[in-house]
């Protein structure tokens, strides 16, 4: 039985991955996720259930299609695996119940919003919408989960407006003395400037957080994922000149690291 429940958890979540893969290439360009039926992007070919099969049909296929040959990306393997994944480690932390299989679930969302803002820099409200309504029945107690993401929504919108005051201000200084070195500058730069810090998407992933671990573990996830960050944004700053940074990646890892591990991360801090 042990063994028996995190294999049956894999085997549910790859399949629930395979759907999710569609999800992640589809939504973005706004293609129904139902129709057409599954088929190869190049040669149109509709694909037979055994090239469905999660994982396996890839590994079989050795990557490519049936019928045309033309490569098929990894993502649809690695997210069936990391699916999979996510299902079998949530069974063997909340055991086999509803309410883990809720989790399991808003973790799939995540993971599908995380590609999509990797790849988008920017994520659709209906999965970050489904994932936080979702997260509101991952506890016994509804209305103590819509208490949390209400207070962790709140105090990240708050966050936000403070982290985008100080950003804004840094700016308004870095162009006030461009413009004392050179004044002919002046009309090139806006005379006030606002920058928005962090997206509108990643106040609803902290409600879901709030939601789904409470407030204390969803501080110490969003302390994890801002910590995870701080190398990647340096990098992109640094290596690649860019400023902006996908949060909701970071965001979801540490979220999903303090639902795992949270809870003796607390202790061993003498914090419970
Ligand atoms: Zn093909």
């Amino acid at each position: 039985m042990e063994l028996y429940s995190p294999i049956m958890a894999f085997i549910l979540g790859a399949v629930i991955g395979s759907f999710i893969n569609v999800v992640i290439l589809r939504l973005p360009e706004g293609e129904s996720v139902v129709y057409p039926a599954s088929h190869c992007p190049h040669c149109r070919e509709p694909l037979r259930w055994w090239h469905n099969i999660p994982i396996i049909s890839w590994l079989l296929l050795r990557g490519r299609c049936f019928y045309c040959s033309s490569p098929i990306s990894i993502q649809y393997p690695i997210v069936e695996l990391l699916t999979g994944l996510l299902f079998a480690s949530i069974s063997l932390k909340g055991g086999l119940s509803l309410q883990s299989l809720v989790v399991a679930l808003v973790f799939t969302l995540l993971l599908a919003l995380s590609l999509i803002d990797l790849r988008f820099k920017a994520v659709p409200d209906s999965l970050n919408l489904l994932a936080l309504t979702l997260s509101l029945f991952s506890r016994p107690n509804i209305v103590e989960a819509l208490r949390d993401a209400l207070i962790m929504a709140g105090a990240f919108a708050l966050l936000r407006f403070y982290v985008s005051y100080y950003v804004s201000k840094r700016e308004e200084l870095w162009v006030r003395r461009r413009i004392e070195e050179a004044p002919w500058l002046r009309d090139y730069y806006p005379k006030h400037i606002m920058v928005e810090a962090m997206g509108e998407g990643d106040i609803m992933v902290a409600g879901t957080i709030g939601a789904v671990v409470g407030i204390q573990l969803a501080i110490v996830a969003i302390f994890l994922a801002a910590l995870l960050a701080l190398p990647a944004s340096l990098y992109n700053r640094f290596a690649k000149r860019e400023l902006e940074l996908p949060f909701i990646p970071f965001l979801s890892l540490g979220f999903y690291l303090s639902y795992l591990f949270g809870d003796q991360l607390l202790e061993s801090i003498g914090l419970v």
